[in-house]
């Protein structure tokens, strides 16, 4: 497909600016003015509208396609949370709105949905108080780790370790480096979860925390979880729960419960708004009692005669995070959500994903390697590698999918799992889909029989088939003028 660039046709034109009426301001000094014309592509209104509504074709979305991203959540995406969202009353309202002469916020609406937001998700994970202000479950996480390093440092504490298991997402061991400890990675057992005796062997007083997903990216709930809890706090060190599997344990348990003393929830993967092509997220940390005075500031009070207020008095907060109050519409969306489903809906939805995910693990498991074979929770995890040996990888099952429309599963993640498929098919998808994606998958292995070479030319129903993607990655150019030096 052409770029816009390459459509443009010299003075041609699709909106003309109105002549300015102010005097043209000479003051920006010579060094920084252009020197010549801005090269921006010349279109028709036409030409604008055909372009970008083709592309948008191009796309996968949950709106078109089943998309089995494990780790991911790409749940659907309810129209009625699109509507509260657009609501004049919420997206017009502005963060610095100002105060009415009695010192009361303008913002009340907004800022009693961020309150019950709190008061929701206490509820739901078992914390004591949470922060809407993470834009990300990353930035959660960075968020909670930097609670506590700041509870460490007020305890007196010497620690320099974060005990991470080999299952992890990359971004839990990131976090702990950018938090300033260094990260010990655990392997897992047989099993599919942390080796208990390798953890001990990990555990002393240096430690400051563990970051645990549960269920993991294995898909499998961790049976000794409250051993771990107790061998973490007994060296006063914290539990922190990565929180991007919630939806596998909605309304069954809760993270407080099991002793979690810190977790992120990841709005847009358990609570409506999937985030492919990254963003706009929403990662609100929740935490036990002890640590409530470390959360960022601003922090959303009500008073008694139930209006809402900011409050900056936590001297031991540990700052801002993030401008003003989050990703408010992520939040809102997922109140409106939270909301609509209730406690019943809440629970419907721990037990489809689990048995979604189970449904598909039994139809394939006479065709592809199970490396933990047991029951898993919301996403299952399978390895190609008897197709490898065969010459077809996980990456050309991948690309065989996307040429039957359908999106490839997460490919060659966790890291634990060789030629790892890590499949999630969430809790909103119909039996039928489920089907239909069984049979693409036992074609993928029949076809990895009777003609493997037939994958390696594959996708052939996309614009680019197969870019380098190491190439892509380091060397990431996306500058149609690139070869212009950049005073031009
Ligand atoms: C998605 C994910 C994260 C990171 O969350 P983002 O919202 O993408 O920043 C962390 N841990 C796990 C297990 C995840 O699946």
């Amino acid at each position: 497909m052409e770029l816009i660039f390459e459509k443009s046709v010299a003075g041609r034109r699709g909106y003309l600016l109105p002549k300015t009426d102010v005097p043209v301001s000479a003051s920006i000094p010579e060094q920084f003015q252009r020197k010549r014309d801005c090269p921006f592509p010349e279109v028709t209104e036409l030409d604008v509208v055909r372009h970008f509504t083709r592309l948008s074709h191009l796309n996968y979305s949950v709106d078109t396609h089943f998309y089995p991203l494990g780790s991911c959540t790409m749940k659907y995406n309810p129209k009625f949370t699109e509507q509260v969202a657009a609501m004049p009353q919420f997206c017009e309202v502005h963060p610095i709105l100002p105060q009415l002469k009695n010192g009361e916020l303008l913002t009340q609406g907004a800022l009693f949905v961020l309150y019950e937001m709190d008061k929701l998700l206490s509820e739901i994970t078992g914390m004591d108080a949470f922060t809407m202000q993470p834009l990300a479950g990353a930035h959660g996480e960075l968020t909670g780790v930097m609670i506590m390093a700041a509870y460490h440092k007020a305890q007196k504490n010497k620690k320099k370790y974060i005990i991470v298991p080999d299952a992890a997402h990359g971004t839990n061991p990131a976090t702990a480096a950018i938090a300033g400890y260094e990260t010990i990675s655990v392997k897992s057992n047989a099993t599919g979860v942390i080796d208990i005796d390798q953890l001990k062997q990990c555990i002393n007083d240096d430690v400051a925390g563990l970051m645990l997903t549960c269920p993991n990216t294995h898909g499998i709930f961790n049976m000794d979880i409250d051993k771990i809890t107790k061998m973490v706090h007994d060296v006063d060190g914290l539990m922190y729960y990565d929180g991007a599997n919630l939806n596998a344990i909605l309304g069954r348990c809760r993270p407080g419960d099991i002793g979690f003393d810190i977790v992120h929830v990841n709005l847009h993967k358990t609570f409506a708004t999937p985030h492919g092509g990254g963003g706009p997220g929403s990662g609100p940390v929740g935490v036990c009692e002890k640590l409530a005075p470390y959360l960022p500031i601003s922090r959303i009070c009500k008073r008694d005669n139930d209006t809402y207020f900011l409050n900056y008095d936590y001297p031991q907060s540990i700052g801002y995070i993030a401008s003003f109050y989050g990703n408010f519409g992520i939040v809102l969306r997922a109140y409106a959500y939270i909301l609509q489903l209730g406690k019943e809906g809440l629970m419907a939805i721990s037990d489809h994903s689990v048995l979604n995910a189970n449904y598909l693990r039994e139809q394939l498991k006479k065709y592809y390697h199970l490396p933990y074979d047991r029951i898993c929770m919301h996403e299952c995890v399978f390895s190609a590698v008897e197709q490898a040996q065969r010459g077809v990888h996980a990456i050309d099952i991948a690309k065989f999918l996307i040429d039957h429309d359908l999106h490839p599963p997460t490919v060659y993640f966790p890291l634990t799992v060789k030629e790892a498929l890590m499949i999630e098919p969430t809790e909103s998808e119909s039996k039928e889909t489920l089907d239909l994606f069984v049979d693409k998958m036992i074609q993928a292995d029949e076809l990895s029989r009777s003609n493997p070479a037939s994958f390696h030319d594959r996708p052939k129903t996309t614009c680019i088939s197969r870019p380098d993607e190491v190439k892509a990655a380091r060397e990431i150019n996306t500058n149609y003028f690139a070869e212009e030096k950049p005073d031009d």
